[in-house]
């Protein structure tokens, strides 16, 4: 494969003429090529991009939603060679990109409509002699940065909400997976006018920067690791640019003293092992309060031990590898820091030999509340379990991190699980499942985990300005 920038409409290399190699994960073999980008990239991309505003800001919201169902209508004939591109760049087993394509297409389509239908209060004289009203204009150029994990559904989370409100964008996907990215840009190609959407291909320090720093770019929306959320805040700052924050996650599942742990172990095979754990989202943190540990512990571990982990491409398989050697090592540190320290693996937590980056899923118990292993995102096919001694305990530590994405409760007590989910700061707080989202419902962080939303009509507010005209009679 070899990925060309989509720049002002048409298909581009870096101006330096630059290129770096994109892997395979299941073989650990060159897969490709793809542009390495830099400042002057940029700068093209955002001039396109600024270019293309005048128009597309200008065009009517229901003829940006025609397009941009076209463009969902290209993406949904398209998904088998979506598929092939996230299997072969990401790793990901066929058995779920039906899934997540489907999902992806879903929320595309939502924003195609939503962009019709923005709001803002009534129009009305709340001064005598002034009728005052609301709009909410486009910002302009957003600069985009994805990460390699759900390359083209995050994109999707970006430019649906973008696009759909009059912005122009220009996307950077992550070095690793950009392959669906530039390919959904050849089908936008076909459909949206020229420099409305555009892809620089390259790292965060050549591109990502840049693109942070230019002073024509009104809002950049990342999605990514704590570290690069700060990198990029702090950037930012400098000249008072948006941000918009889709960082790390540590998601905490805590089974309360009457939760059904069967249901928990069940589910938790499946939530926590999706992407190969990859996921800001995942279940990674049981807590297990009063009496719930040993039968969670056995449970837990005979789920997890069935899982079939193997090349992406059978459809036997339900895990894949991980994206890369050195997140692999990474995940690795933390389940030998932990055995280091005493913890049990009761299943997986070795490397395979071989190639490919493949990791067995682990269970670790016995671990520690200040442990590296529970405060830092591990982000991958990795569950710890905790013993809580009651409710509050559970809480509390399911609280004692400084990430705040998302967090799951079980209990068969309605009362119990509202005080929890009152209690818990997440950005979404499941009762009795772990994972389960909608295109009509917010997806984003507290504390660490970021700023704004994804998903549904808040996302809306991050890519709109609202502007109050008061008009004098
Ligand atoms: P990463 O932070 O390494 O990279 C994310 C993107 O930011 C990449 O495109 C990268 O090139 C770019 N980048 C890195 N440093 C930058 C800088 N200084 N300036 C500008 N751009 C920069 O993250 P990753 O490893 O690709 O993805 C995994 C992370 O993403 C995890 O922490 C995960 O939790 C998070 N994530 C969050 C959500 C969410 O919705 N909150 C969703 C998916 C992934």
């Amino acid at each position: 494969m070899h990925g060309l920038n989509f720049i002002g409409g048409r298909f581009v290399p870096a101006r330096s003429g630059a290129t770096t190699e994109v892997f395979d994960p299941a073989r650990g073999t060159v897969l490709g090529d793809v542009a390495a980008g830099d400042m002057t990239d940029v700068d093209d991309a955002v001039g396109a991009a600024k270019a293309a505003f005048e128009q597309w800001s200008q065009t009517t919201p229901r003829r940006r939603s025609e397009l941009l169902h076209e463009l969902g209508d290209a993406l949904e004939a398209d998904v088998s060679e979506m598929a092939r591109i996230e299997r072969l760049n990401v790793g990901k087993p066929v058995g779920m990109l039906d899934f997540e394509l489907e999902s992806l297409i879903d929320t595309w389509r939502f924003f195609a409509a939503a962009g019709r239908f923005l709001e803002g209060r009534a129009a009305g004289e709340y001064v005598d002699g002034y009728t005052s009203m609301i709009r909410r204009d486009p910002l302009g150029v957003v600069g985009a940065i994805t990460p390699w994990n759900y390359p083209l559904n995050m994109a999707i989370w970006k430019l649906g909400p973008a696009l759909a409100t009059g912005n122009t964008v220009v996307l950077k996907p992550s070095e690793l997976t950009p392959y669906s990215t530039i390919r959904f840009a050849e089908l936008a190609a076909e459909v949206l006018p020229p420099g409305v959407l555009n892809v620089v291909c390259g790292s965060g320090p050549d591109v990502g920067t840049p693109l942070v720093e230019h002073p024509e770019v009104a809002l950049v929306s990342v999605t990514g690791s704590v570290a690069a959320g700060v990198a990029v805040a702090t950037a930012a700052a400098q000249s008072v640019t948006r941000v918009h924050l889709e960082l790390g996650g540590n998601a905490p599942v805590v089974a309360l003293a009457d939760a059904d742990v069967g249901a928990m172990a069940a589910s938790l095979r499946g939530a926590s092992f999706y992407n190969a754990g990859q996921d800001c989202a995942a279940p990674c943190r049981v807590i297990a309060a009063s009496g719930t540990y040993e039968p969670l512990v056995e449970g837990l571990t005979a789920a997890v031990s069935s899982i079939v982990t193997g090349d992406p491409a059978l459809p036997e398989s339900e895990m894949g590898p991980l994206v890369s050697s050195a997140h692999r090592d990474r995940v690795d540190t933390y389940v030998a820091g932990a055995r280091d320290r005493g913890a049990e693996v009761t299943t997986g937590g070795n490397t395979r030999s071989g190639s490919g980056y493949y990791y067995e899923p682990a269970v670790v118990v016995g671990v520690g509340q200040d442990w590296d292993i529970v405060q830092q995102e591990v982000f991958g096919p990795v569950v710890t379990v905790q013993r809580a001694p009651d409710d509050e305990t559970a809480l509390r530590w399911a609280n004692d991190v400084e990430y705040g994405l998302a967090a799951s409760v079980w209990t068969r007590d309605p009362g119990r699980a509202m005080r929890a989910a009152a209690a818990l700061q997440f950005g979404t707080v499941w009762i009795n499942d772990h994972g389960a989202m909608a295109s009509e419902m917010p997806h984003g962080g507290y504390k660490k985990s970021g700023n704004g939303k994804d998903m549904s009509v808040y996302a809306l507010d991050a890519y709109t300005e609202i502007k109050h005209v008061m008009i004098r009679h």
